[in-house]
């Protein structure tokens, strides 16, 4: 086992970031922890990458390949919850928690960068092994200012994973997406005594989403467009409300489409803002890519899982997670099954019969766009990627749910997290001993883009921020 001698300082390293949960850009102690850790494991560390607090670019040997592995570590608000307890049960003093494994997903791809160094210090590989530690994935979107600065330019190829309810190899693209504020100013005025002296900056609010909502019919059904109401404008019926806010979150399958998309609802802004004679201001937020698939490297990344198969458990483990299972009904996820997956009937009969994933899921290649967005996708664009999907919990409840922060800390969460160490770097070795594969997935990332460039979906001048 490649990862034995490190297990300890790994397991560590992941408990510590579960017990002090971060939000996106402000995982200060967290990205610290790594940092030091990789400089002791002998690897040459640059922070603040691309003008974030909190990302680092990890980096061990030099030359070609340059092969990138991309960790996160950030929590989300909200989902504070004490350990392996199966009720929701908030821990006192806390407001968040790692509701979506990001502490086991950080510190599994600090292992597969340990052991590809011990690899090919053993086997005398020339290249390059680099750690990502991105920051801000579930708000924030740090990789794609990463990519924006050209960060991932001179890599050869990507390699993540992701905890969750299956192991599994995985296909198939994600959504586009483009998250602004949209900011109406108005007048205030006495509801009652003066209201035609006030212009009302809820009322653009209003409007704007009534016009969205009228647009939805002449969307792709790909497309998807949520809102929130962030500001208002005060809680008094009687006061003209003279500021209010939404956020606006506007997807689609590509970049092109997605900016489309959001031009279009920008126009309904407009739109709201000249029917109320408001003023409108349009704050840019946050901006991912669609991740492009590389069947060349999920290729690779299939026979890596073949060969290393997937995590045994205990009586005790199984036990376990049957307590999580029991806290959800099991048919949202029966009917939700991963769109690549191969034999569904083998998939949901072990939902049915099993408390967690026990055994290889296999996928076909897909070129399907699901729905939602990871900030993977801006990286998918500018160097082939594969993500790879480890099991770290009972079956039954998804990601971002208090059922995941409190199996954070299990013993199952563990062996996902170093095996997802271990089956990245093995894909990694493989694309060493067949370099000519490296060349192939390059070949296959430039057929896909037809020529299109990366373009961030984020716009020049806007650095990497943290609302409140
Ligand atoms: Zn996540």
């Amino acid at each position: 086992m490649p990862l034995e001698k490190y297990e300890k300082d790994l397991i560590a390293l992941a408990e510590r970031a579960w017990a002090n949960p971060e939000p996106g850009f402000r995982e200060f102690a967290c990205s610290q922890s790594q940092v030091e850790y990789l400089r002791e494991m002998g690897f040459t560390v640059s922070t603040n990458a691309a003008g974030t607090t909190t990302g680092y670019v990890a980096q061990w040997g030099s030359g070609k390949p340059v092969i990138a592995i991309l960790g996160e570590f950030d929590a989300l608000w909200g989902l504070q919850q004490k350990a392996d307890v199966p009720v929701p049960d908030p821990e006192p003093g806390k407001e968040m928690g790692q509701g979506c494994g990001h502490h086991l997903l950080g510190v599994g791809a600090i292992a597969a960068g340990l052991a590809l160094r011990d690899i090919m210090q053993e086997k005398g590989y020339a290249g390059t092994v680099r750690v990502y530690g991105c920051p801000g994935e579930e708000s924030g979107s740090g990789k794609a200012y990463m990519a924006r600065d050209g960060l991932f330019d001179d890599c050869d190829v990507a390699l993540t994973w992701h905890p969750a309810n299956f192991h599994m190899v995985c296909s198939g693209s994600t959504q586009s997406c483009i998250q602004c504020y949209f900011r109406f100013k108005g007048v205030p005025a006495h509801a009652a005594g003066a209201p035609h002296l006030g212009r009302s900056a809820l009322d653009a609010v209003e409007l704007m989403n009534v016009g969205v909502n009228y647009l939805r019919e002449h969307m792709e059904d790909s497309d998807r467009v949520h809102y929130a109401i962030t500001n208002p404008g005060g809680g008094s019926p009687n006061v003209v409300q003279a500021f209010a806010e939404s956020r606006y979150l506007v997807r689609s399958t590509t970049n092109p489409k997605c900016e489309r998309l959001f031009e279009r609802v920008k126009r309904i802004a407009q739109g709201a803002a000249l029917m109320t004679e408001t003023e409108l201001e349009i704050v840019f937020d946050e901006g991912r890519s669609n991740t492009v698939p590389n069947f060349v490297l999920e290729d690779v990344m299939d026979e890596a899982f073949r060969e290393l198969g997937v995590p045994g458990y205990t009586a005790e483990e199984r036990a376990y997670a049957q307590r999580f299972k029991d806290t959800f009904d099991v048919s949202g996820q029966l009917s939700d099954l991963p769109g690549s997956v191969r034999d569904k009937d083998r998939l949901a009969e072990n939902i049915r019969s099993s408390a967690l994933c026990d055994y290889y899921v296999e996928t076909d290649h897909s070129d399907k766009c699901e729905m939602g967005s990871t900030d993977v996708g801006d990286v998918s664009w500018v160097t082939p990627t594969a993500t790879a999907n480890l099991n770290c919990y009972s079956y039954g409840a998804g990601a971002h749910s208090w059922q995941w922060v409190a199996q954070g800390k299990s013993s199952i969460a563990m062996k996902g997290m170093l095996q997802a160490g271990a089956i990245l770097a093995r894909t990694a070795e493989k694309l060493l001993e067949r370099p000519e594969r490296i060349d192939q997935a390059r070949k296959e990332l430039e057929k896909r883009l037809a020529g299109e460039k990366y373009k961030c979906l984020i716009p020049e001048g806007v650095s990497p921020h943290y609302f409140d």
